[in-house]
């Protein structure tokens, strides 16, 4: 298909573009009437318009299926809100903190568990006050080590406002890392310039970025170019995926996605169940086919290509791996245990 020159945020945008089949515009506009749209040029020329199962169309083409909400699906699957004592901070684990500056996003993905907050009608980003109060929440709190950007995505934010944010973290002693969750590098890599990034280096903290990836062909040259820029100026760089059906729920997929990130200099971090997000059911996975992926992972690829498969478990209990297991059960007695090789065979531990 022909690059469209801006960003398509509507199904008539999408049909025009060949994306979306005219017949079903009707429903289509239902769903963008709940969840946001956006596709980049960057992502919208990586679509097959001819391929009915294009792994990238899946993960921003809305969906009538979107419409149809399981009774176990919720809002804020993973209690966002619940977890949030000062606007813009998500407190949930003690030495960490996320803080949400922004609620919107170069794409919308289509199984966001943030979909009922991101996007032009969903949450405000903070106000210059409201910064200053999660500001003084975490200087406030010693034990507060990391604070993790997130959103939205806090790279839609331009360099100066991004330097401000960094430059009032960098003066908190006990603040030591900053981590920022972003898709742009895959997005829109034109825009993670070297100013953002200078913005995003500040003395003596330790900036990571975090990239949300999903599939091999997002890591385009440009992509490739624009985590290069991070990683050579001392940024380094991890990667969460979600795990989505008929996107890279094979191992052929998954792993050539891990090595494609290790070759980018990018650590693969998260592999992440899908949450309960409404209307994703369709590209949510069952707990056990992800374990048999990451077993088919562990016996085929390097260490290096190892993420950690997760949870976040629904209402805000926390994030915990999920497996597989390779010990058969713990024995407090110390006695010997069972241990499963790649291939599955059982050894015993003495
Ligand atoms: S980039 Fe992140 S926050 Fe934005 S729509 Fe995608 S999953 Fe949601």
């Amino acid at each position: 298909m022909r690059t469209p020159a801006r960003t398509l945020r509507h199904p008539l945008d999408l049909a025009r573009a060949g994306l979306a089949p005219p017949d079903r515009l009707p429903e289509l506009e239902r769903v963008a009437a709940r969840y946001a749209v956006a596709i980049s040029p960057a992502l919208a020329e990586l679509i097959d318009p001819a391929d009915p199962h294009d792994p990238i169309a899946r993960q921003f083409v809305p969906d009538p299926a979107e419409l149809a909400v399981a009774p176990e699906e919720r809002s804020d699957p993973i209690g966002d809100d619940a977890n949030s004592p000062v606007a813009g901070i998500v407190h949930r684990y003690p030495d960490r903190v996320l803080l949400k500056l922004v609620h919107v996003c170069p794409v919308y993905c289509r199984f966001c568990f943030r979909r009922e907050m991101v996007g032009p009608h969903g949450r405000a980003a903070l106000t210059r006050a409201e910064i200053a109060g999660a500001l003084a929440y975490i200087r406030e709190r010693p034990a507060i080590w990391e604070v993790i950007l997130t959103g939205g995505d806090p790279l839609v934010l331009s360099a100066r406002r991004l330097h401000e944010v960094m430059r009032e973290l960098a003066a908190i002693e006990h603040v030591k890392i900053v981590r920022v969750h972003t898709r742009m590098p895959v997005a829109a890599p034109e825009r993670v310039t070297r100013e953002v990034v200078r913005a995003l280096k500040v003395a003596g903290k330790a900036t990571y970025v975090v990239l949300h990836v999903n599939h091999p062909r997002e890591l385009t040259a440009a992509a490739r170019a624009a985590c290069a820029r991070c990683i050579d100026r001392g940024v380094p760089m991890l990667s969460q995926s979600v795990l989505l059906r008929g996107v890279n729920d094979d191992a052929a997929t998954l792993g050539a996605l891990m090595r494609a990130l290790v070759e980018a200099r990018i650590k693969p971090y998260y592999l992440h169940h899908g949450d309960l997000a409404p209307g994703t059911a369709h590209l949510r996975t069952r707990i056990g086919e992800g374990q048999d992926l990451m077993r088919a992972l562990r016996g085929r690829y390097s260490g290096l290509c190892q993420p950690t498969y997760v949870l976040d478990i629904p209402g805000g209990a926390g994030k915990v791996p999920i497996g597989p297991n390779y010990v058969s059960a713990r024995d407090p007695a110390g006695a010997a245990v069972e241990v499963a090789d790649p291939e599955g065979c059982l050894h015993t531990y003495p």
